[in-house]
């Protein structure tokens, strides 16, 4: 059996010009490996899994790579001795350390205690700290003296999720690099590249779908690849269809045919298409959260010029955009603040599928209620007499025929006082 190497490890980044996404720190760096100005510390932040230990050892290796150029092109070889046994991380002279296993500060003492000793091999002898911010306050104060002044062949790098917990002193001693979260495009990109090497496609929103999931992390990304390389069954090409099964999303075409139900206003047919998904998860607070997710881009169509709807098949697509066309900004608003409320009371009750039925209950009933805009047309098409009768039943009293003694026409031409009292009334309403 062939061993199946990680693409995360197969495809880590060995030199700054495979460092996908961070431009500006590879130009600084590089520029300062260029110049030979190598400062004595080095601190990198960004999230997990953007690259943090990769540049660490990227840096390692140019300035301890054998081929003689590799610090003015700032370019490591990647073939040599240091280069290679720096990327598997058995290089002795570069020592990694994770500090969220080894916080506290005789750990420390024993790196302070070896940093008096030359590099055995390479030019510079570089520690690198891994999670940094999880040492303790006195393993911090025992590695200030050191950071304050090391031997010149002595380079610290420290790696942290969480810069805000890392002392001040520490922060004033390094340079600082901010490795930034890489874009749902950027990553979904980076997939498409990697799958093409493997001699591989993947469906363009599918690899848009893994590259959400994996939240701005190039790393769980690539593992999500993995994955989903590895329940795919021989076929030529990696689905949408396979993706979500696999990231455990409810079936999209249900979630939206239920939106597409709740919209006529359609209450039998919503609780159907909910028993149905629900006979499939029975986890309604996801439910929640996946019709929030389509009332978002149902809303963000409606009211972005030329929005760029991603990661949904040809046909649900179009479904989205009907949706938008035929629902008006304030009824998705307002379906929008009920998920949002239904969302919170779902994740704290201990029969969610009596609160979700209610929400579907509340929500066919919502739509069933006149849109304001749609009032108001009413309203100067019906000379005013337009009874309001929906909405007196929701309790709210609101008199139209009688009109104020000195009403004041607005440039459309509705009564002001009348304008102001339905607003008035909505904005007790927008709750039902
Ligand atoms: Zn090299």
């Amino acid at each position: 059996m062939s061993s199946y190497l990680v693409l995360a490890r197969k495809y880590r980044p060995q030199n700054f010009a495979e460092l996908i996404g961070q431009e500006v720190l590879v130009q600084t760096l590089a520029n300062s490996i260029h110049n030979n100005r190598l400062h004595h510390g080095y601190i990198l932040t960004g999230i997990r899994g953007v690259g943090k230990t990769t540049t660490a050892r990227i840096i390692a290796k140019t300035i301890n790579c054998l081929d003689p150029n590799a610090m003015q092109n700032a370019m490591a070889c990647g073939v040599c001795e240091n280069c290679r046994l720096i990327s598997a991380s058995q290089h002795q002279d570069v020592i990694e350390i994770d500090a969220a296993s080894r916080t506290g500060v005789g750990d420390i003492r024993q790196i302070i205690d070896s940093i008096a000793y030359a590099p055995v091999m390479a030019k510079y002898k570089i520690y690198i700290v891994d999670e940094v911010h999880m040492l303790s306050n006195q393993a911090f104060n025992a590695l200030l003296k050191t950071l304050e002044e090391p031997p010149s062949n002595v380079k610290f790098i420290f790696a942290t999720t969480e810069i805000r917990k890392v002392p001040v002193t520490i922060l004033s001693r390094c340079q600082r690099f901010d490795l930034r979260r890489l874009d749902d495009n950027e990553i979904s990109q980076h997939l498409n590249n990697i799958l093409a090497k493997e001699n591989f496609q993947g469906d363009k929103d599918a690899l848009m779908m893994i590259a959400k999931a994996g939240e701005g992390s190039v790393r769980d990304s690539l593992s999500l690849l993995d994955q989903a390389l590895a329940i795919n069954d021989h076929q030529p090409k990696l689905s949408l269809d396979l993706v979500e099964k696999m990231l455990g999303l409810n079936d999209r075409s249900k979630i939206i045919d239920l939106i597409n139900k709740i919209m006529i206003g359609d209450l039998k047919q919503s609780i159907k298409v909910f028993n149905d998904i629900y006979s499939t998860t029975s986890d309604v607070s996801q439910i929640v959260t996946d019709l929030m997710e389509i009332i978002h881009k149902i809303s963000a169509v409606k009211a972005i010029d030329n929005y760029q709807l991603e990661g949904f098949s040809s046909s649900n697509s179009k479904i989205i955009f009907d949706l938008a066309n035929k629902n008006s900004l304030n009824s998705l608003i307002r379906i929008w603040q009920l998920l949002v409320k239904a969302k919170i009371e779902i994740d704290n009750t201990s029969n969610p599928r009596i609160n979700f039925e209610m929400l579907l209950i509340k929500l066919c009933h919502l739509v069933s209620i006149p849109d304001l805009t749609k009032i108001l047309v009413e309203l100067k098409n019906n000379n005013k007499d337009f009874s309001l009768s929906e909405i007196a039943q929701e309790g709210i009293v609101l008199d139209l025929n009688n009109e104020s003694k000195n009403n004041k026409k607005n440039d459309v031409g509705y009564d002001n006082n009348l304008v102001a009292e339905i607003l008035n009334s909505f904005d007790q309403a927008k709750i039902v």
